[in-house]
């Protein structure tokens, strides 16, 4: 891991260990395949994030990179992600960047492209958190950002201002269309929590749907 002075060591290996954990709990929950999905802590004016092109479930804490929330403008976005050849940061983190700018009170961000997720956005559903009890209770907002381009400033900034706009209570999570979702956290734990209820919200409207169809055909 990068040596920084100004960063506490113990803090650094706790972030650390706690997205290998999660990658790992994303994996045995089916939430992610191949190199998808990506995780974050932020470490004061620094992102701990997942690398590019790793699986996320198979991850050391020795493959975690360490980036600016705020990159030098002079020196461009890419300005500590790996320009020089190394391992890159994940393509989604303009998104990670935005949220936390947007939101300073969270400290953690998961995306997973959720399987029931795609499948709904792809057929133009849209899941309501009344649906069930506890994602009324813990999920109570879920809203939605169309298709945009992957990584790129137009998704960072939609994403963020979903995250951002009212009422209170501010959005946990963000549905994305045919990109799975975008959730935050206080902790990354928390995070993850949010991305597994998103996806049981997922996987219930689909079964209900197709039930629905079934009874119709009968
Ligand atoms: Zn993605």
């Amino acid at each position: 891991m990068p040596d920084d002075p100004h960063m506490d060591p113990f803090e650094h290996l706790e972030a650390a260990e706690a997205i290998v954990r999660a990658g790992a709990r994303l994996g045995a929950r089916g939430l992610i395949v191949a190199a998808e999905g990506n995780l974050s802590i932020r470490l004061g004016d620094q992102l701990l994030v997942t690398p590019s092109g790793f699986r996320k479930d198979e991850l050391s804490v020795e493959d975690l990179l360490l980036v600016p929330l705020d990159p030098e403008p002079s020196r461009g976005a890419a300005a500590g992600d790996g320009a020089g050849g190394g391992p890159r940061p994940s393509s989604d983190i303009a998104v990670h960047r935005a949220v936390y700018r947007a939101r300073p009170d969270i400290r953690a961000v998961a995306h997973a492209h959720l399987a029931a997720s795609l499948g709904l956005t792809i057929a133009g559903e849209r899941p309501n958190p009344d649906d069930l009890p506890e994602t009324r209770l813990l999920l109570p907002r879920l809203p939605f950002v169309p298709l945009l381009p992957m990584g790129s400033p137009e998704i960072a900034a939609a994403v963020a201002a979903a995250l951002t706009e009212g009422p209170e209570p501010l959005a946990a999570a963000v549905l994305q269309e045919r990109h799975g979702a975008v959730t935050v956290g206080i902790t990354l734990d928390a995070a993850v929590d949010r991305l597994e209820l998103v996806d049981l919200l997922c996987r219930v409207r689909r079964d209900a749907l197709l039930i629905e169809a079934s009874r119709r055909a009968r």
